[in-house]
């Protein structure tokens, strides 16, 4: 994986592609709107939008809303740095009922602030035995994260 200071320079579009390639998000409707380097780690700034689906109960037809507060996710190193993405997802308002619905992506499920790659990398981890607060602090992640992680995969081995 590389990440060269060579991005900066890049024009916008290609500098957002090359993150998201960089990042190995496969999420179409994520557009990275700024990237910087904060103290020890870089953040990325992204926006999830997408034209306004029906709404799931009343099938009513829904306009684009505002975006919603954004959400911290943390996400992989990137050549030795944490690099967390400040998700801001699209609300999207039913003008049949009046009820609002947010934006969704495959990189992070539903109440969930853990992108699957990030769960697929600590059981990677937790196979390779690294300690549980080295698995927490190289990937970003608190160490009841990376525990709940462990409990899980324990489980799957017991039933297999
Ligand atoms: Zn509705």
């Amino acid at each position: 994986m590389k990440c060269s200071n060579q991005l900066i320079r890049k024009t916008h579009t290609e500098q957002s592609h090359l993150i998201t390639q960089l990042l190995g998000i496969k999420a179409p409707n994520i557009t990275i709107l700024d990237y910087k380097k904060a103290g020890s780690h870089k953040e990325v700034f992204a926006k999830l939008d997408y034209p306004a689906p029906k709404y799931l109960i009343c099938q009513g037809q829904t306009g684009k809303y505002d975006f919603q507060k954004e959400s911290k996710i943390p996400y992989l190193e990137c050549a030795g740095y944490k690099t967390l993405i400040r998700l801001r997802k699209r609300r999207f308002r039913c003008q049949i009922c009046g009820n609002m619905t947010l934006a969704e992506t495959s990189l992070v499920k539903k109440n969930h602030q853990i992108p699957g790659i990030v769960n697929h990398k600590i059981a990677q981890k937790l196979i390779e035995k690294v300690s549980m607060p080295a698995i927490a602090e190289s990937l970003a992640v608190s160490t009841s994260t990376a525990i709940r992680k462990l409990k899980e995969f324990q489980f799957k081995i017991d039933l297999t």
